[in-house]
């Protein structure tokens, strides 16, 4: 009742196509949510984050596993939900993709024992800029759907990096080169990595090296999104 009240007086309009939502409706539309290009299945997704890792990031070991629930194409419905989520202040946005991963994990039919779950970090001022970090905002949903704990302290960004957007590959990769730092006496296990969106995995394949190097026994990577 407070919600359809609610709803009279502040109409929700659907993140992907800016239309009203029905009262059933959170945030996406039931339009926008078949109209985005879904992985068929997880090892669809493992196969196309590898392949991309492994091109543009051959010297970075690859993830154990890998996990995308869509791929994004330039100005869909998709990439308005994306930036909504990371632009607009639309945290919330974070949270169904955080329970589309789960699900994508869970029907994976992979046993593994993630010692814990890592969001890529955003430095300390582009926090303060953007007042949350929005694959921490996927990652605690999706944690507390795999019953894990998220850390924040394990990666630290050392280094403010220039939005990633429209780089190419190389100066994306010297873009973050050397951007994460991570600590050798806490870090250990099976890290499960979260980030929003994957293009070239400059950034994944970053803090991949850095985990690694720190001592984690294996890192598996969970993306929202491919950029396609
Ligand atoms: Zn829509």
């Amino acid at each position: 009742m407070l919600d359809e009240l609610l709803h009279l007086m502040y109409p929700r309009v659907c993140a992907g196509c800016h239309t009203l939502l029905s009262p059933g409706e959170k945030d996406i539309c039931a339009h926008c949510t078949v109209s985005f290009d879904a992985f068929p299945n997880a090892e669809a997704a493992d196969c196309a984050v590898k392949e991309i890792l492994r091109r543009n990031h051959p010297e970075t070991c690859a993830p154990r596993y890998a996990w995308s629930v869509y791929r994004f194409h330039k100005k869909d419905s998709l990439q308005r939900v994306v930036h909504a989520m990371k632009y607009q202040g639309v945290r919330r946005l974070g949270a169904f993709f955080g329970s589309c991963l789960s699900e994508m994990i869970a029907g994976s039919g992979i046993e593994e024992n993630f010692s814990c779950i890592v969001p890529v970090p955003l430095h300390r001022l582009k926090f303060v800029e953007r007042t949350y970090n929005q694959s921490e905002v996927i990652a605690r949903s999706l944690a507390a759907a795999l019953e894990k704990d998220v850390r924040t302290d394990l990666v630290i960004r050392r280094k403010y990096t220039r939005s990633q957007a429209g780089l190419s590959q190389k100066e994306r990769q010297s873009n973050v080169s050397g951007a994460f730092m991570s600590y050798p006496d806490i870090v250990s296990g099976h890290i499960l990595l979260v980030d929003d969106i994957l293009t070239t995995g400059s950034t994944v394949s970053a803090v991949i090296q850095a985990l690694e190097e720190a001592g984690a026994k294996s890192v598996s990577v969970a993306v929202a999104a491919l950029a396609a």
